[in-house]
């Protein structure tokens, strides 16, 4: 831990990568995988075009519940010290896979939200954004209040490509870190674990927080294990206030 420490001390610029592990600690269930039901339906058969093309209402009912459970998070210790690391390093950025704006709850203001934001609808027609609040929605499913088109989960569904100008900005930051964290990815997602591994080769030094090892674990400097609201405090503790 000494030597991390040190190593924080050290370096100028640190980008962060966090999955569903980290909004989990907070109480937010994955959507995803055993367990993850919402009535009778997998998020894998909600979380799709298709599905939002033939029941745009139960799509909308399904992202207004989990929006609701997103607004009673608060942030957890771990999100507390990604908030901390922004104003310690020099230069920084968070990448993450949570779409529930826990970390700029936090306070992170230097982010890249890959996945998209569950507080923001877009239109399917023009190009408006629309930007949702804590409580339910009053019409589902949810208008454009420009067009009066449908508007849908400013989210990235299964199937879906990412945006590909978010992409480049992130590819373009990790070219040139020092420092990457990985924390609380399951490592099945293709596109951090290709972000993590990018960085790496491009000679990053990476350190993991996961409870169990994940496919990052593989090609990763130091793996810490537990929980990040544990193990992120502890590690900087005695860096900055
Ligand atoms: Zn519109």
């Amino acid at each position: 831990m000494e030597e991390l420490k040190k190593l924080l001390t050290q370096n100028k610029k640190v980008a962060v990568l966090t999955g569903a592990g980290i909004s989990h600690e907070s109480g937010i269930p994955t959507f995803r995988g055993a367990g993850g039901y919402w009535k009778q339906y997998k998020a894998e058969e909600l979380a799709t075009p298709e599905a939002f093309q033939r029941d745009p209402k139960l799509v909308w009912e399904w992202y207004d519940y989990r929006r609701g459970v997103c607004a009673k998070a608060k942030p957890n210790p771990a999100h507390e010290v990604v908030f901390k690391m922004e104003s310690y390093f020099p230069e920084f950025l968070v990448i993450t896979q949570n779409v529930d704006g826990l970390h700029r709850r936090a306070g992170n203001k230097k982010i890249f939200e890959i996945h998209g934001n569950i507080f923001t609808a877009r239109c399917t027609s023009c190009s408006n954004r629309i930007s949702l609040g804590d409580e339910p929605l009053k019409e589902i499913p949810l208008k454009c209040n420009v067009c009066g088109s449908l508007a849908r989960p400013h989210i990235v569904w299964f199937g879906e490509s990412y945006d590909g100008d978010i992409l480049d900005q992130c590819y373009s930051f990790l070219a040139t870190t020092e420092l990457i964290f990985v924390i609380g990815t399951s490592g099945q997602v293709s596109v951090p674990v290709n972000m993590a591994k990018y960085a790496a080769t491009k000679g990053a030094y990476c350190i993991e927080v996961n409870p169990e090892e994940t496919s990052v674990t593989d090609f990763t400097d130091t793996f810490l294990q537990g929980k990040a609201g544990e193990v992120l405090p502890q590690l900087w503790e005695g860096i900055s206030n």
